[in-house]
């Protein structure tokens, strides 16, 4: 999947991802693919087909203030990771540090990487230097385990992101996030730390654990203030200090539930951890619970504002409803938190497929779908998704680039998870109907789908292809046929004017 924008099939370069792995454990890599095969589990199904894994966490890195993220690996795999970075609009540069085949053998790439840490490490203008190893580089044992963890107060923060040890971009947000948790705690363990930019909270905080639509902090915030909490970080940080703050919490809120090893880092420092988020009527309800059992807050505290907050969801709900067949799929762990909203919302959905693995913290998001006849099915594979979209014919399919173009060649509605669902509420009150225009909207396109669908008939396959073996043929019928729908749609449109 050289180019960095895919991963197929699990393969890491020109290599099988067999080869890599067994390259990467004779080169001293055992301990991390081993810690990263226990966090990710990739059973019961392959691997799936998802960006490259890296680029989970050089977005990490390039969302913080004063962090510089540098990336060792192939040229092609960087340049396909920069451009999707500047794609998804990085204001900040991918640093880079390039070798060849005699770097890489002869040590003298660690040494350029040394290097090129010891030249970023202004303390004037970085907090962290982030370096990532990608595939090659982690095959070939490049040790970043030995740089300075430290230099002239920058912190170094080395780690390995290597298509055949991490299985999704997702978790390799976790990766770094965790890596940078671990560091952070470390220091909070040493002595007093910076506080928050904002200062510290005067009340107990929950931080929030997962990427989110930038409004949901703030209605969950609202949520938790009468019961005596604020909203803390969210997790990955977008500055270093965050770090403190968020692992200062009086309780973890695994939004997303694939952070695996932020967990243990927060585990480690005591904190309790809740699942699942504050979706719909049902999801609100139980995570308030739970917020306030592993607070202490007091029961009668807790119904109050459920009391408040639960008919404005159902009201919210009720005045935006969404009527039809959804299928969802995506990579970001936030599925079947968006199906649970869908199906509050009205929609019937059959399936849920999710790239990422199953763990304890969305079992209580799992539990509810499987309870509606949901099929859910973690680490969903293309395919998985695409078979469902054929076998439960919806009227719209949320999923990925690839899911959404099978969808759409079939006539079917589609949305892009990424780009059209993650980017909205979905939290509390807010998040209650914000999904309802843009599905509802999709839906009402089935009849132009349909036309174009007619429209192109017979069109992008055999000697309609534009691979032509034989001099092509001349169909007059098809420029016929055009001519008669350009028609049609003009004086349909001409009527509507006149109405
Ligand atoms: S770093 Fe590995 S997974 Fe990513 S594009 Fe390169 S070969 Fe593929």
């Amino acid at each position: 999947m050289a180019g960095g924008a895919a991963i197929e099939g699990a393969v890491g370069c020109h290599a099988g991802v067999d080869e890599m792995r067994k390259a990467a454990a004779a080169a001293g890599k055992t301990e991390t693919l081993d810690r990263y095969a226990a966090d990710y589990p990739v059973g019961p199904h392959d691997q799936p087909q998802s960006m490259c894994p890296a680029f989970g966490s050089l977005r990490v890195g390039l969302r913080m203030r004063r962090t510089a993220t540098v990336l060792s690996g192939s040229a092609c795999c960087v340049y396909g990771l920069t451009f999707t970075s500047h794609f998804y609009g990085a204001r900040r540069s991918v640093g880079y540090v390039p070798f060849n085949s005699e770097t890489l053998v002869t040590g003298k790439l660690f040494e350029d990487i040394h290097e090129a840490v010891f030249k970023l490490a202004d303390p004037a203008l970085h907090d962290a230097v982030v370096i990532i190893n990608l595939c090659v580089p982690t095959a070939s044992g490049v040790p970043l385990q030995l740089l300075p963890k430290t230099i002239n107060d920058v912190r170094v923060i080395g780690i390995d992101v290597p298509g055949f040890g991490v299985p999704t971009h997702a978790e390799a947000k976790d990766v770094l996030a965790g890596a940078m948790l671990a560091y952070a705690r470390n220091e909070a363990e040493q002595g007093p730390v910076q506080a928050p930019r904002g200062g510290k909270s005067d009340k107990p905080t929950v931080t929030l654990l997962g990427e989110m639509f930038p409004a949901d902090p703030i209605g969950i915030g609202m949520m938790l203030e009468p019961l005596g909490l604020a909203a803390g970080p969210v997790v990955p940080t977008r500055e270093w200090r965050e770090l403190y703050a968020a692992l200062d919490c009086a309780v973890v809120a695994a939004i997303h539930p694939f952070y695996t090893a932020s967990l243990r880092e927060f585990e480690t420092a005591g904190r309790p951890i809740v699942g699942s988020a504050p979706v719909g009527v049902d999801g609100t309800a139980a995570w308030l619970d739970a917020i306030g059992a592993a607070c202490g807050v007091a029961a009668d505290k807790v119904d109050a504002v459920k009391a408040k907050m639960l008919p404005a969801i159902k009201g919210a709900l009720a005045a935006n409803p969404v009527r039809g067949r959804i299928t969802v799929s995506g990579y970001e762990g936030s599925e079947l938190l968006v199906a649970r909203l869908l199906i509050e919302s009205g929609a019937e959905v059959p399936y849920v497929g999710t790239a990422c693995p199953r763990t304890r913290w969305s079992e209580s998001d799992r539990a509810w779908l499987e309870a509606k006849g949901v099929k859910v099915q973690y680490r969903a594979s293309l395919e998985q998704d695409i078979a469902a979209v054929d076998a439960y014919a919806p009227d719209l399919a949320i999923g990925t680039t690839p899911v959404v173009q099978h969808a759409k060649q079939q006539g079917i509605p589609a949305l892009y998870f990424t780009n059209l669902i993650s980017a909205r509420p979905l939290m509390g009150v807010a998040g209650a109907g914000s999904l309802a225009v843009v599905v509802n909207t999709a839906m009402a396109n089935k009849a132009r789908f349909d036309a174009m669908t007619e429209l192109f008939r017979g069109v992008g396959a055999g000697d309609t292809a534009g691979v032509h073996e034989d001099v092509p043929k001349a169909r007059p019928e098809f420029r016929e046929k055009v001519r008669r729908q350009l028609a049609a749609q003009a004086k349909k449109r001409k009527a509507e004017e006149m109405i």
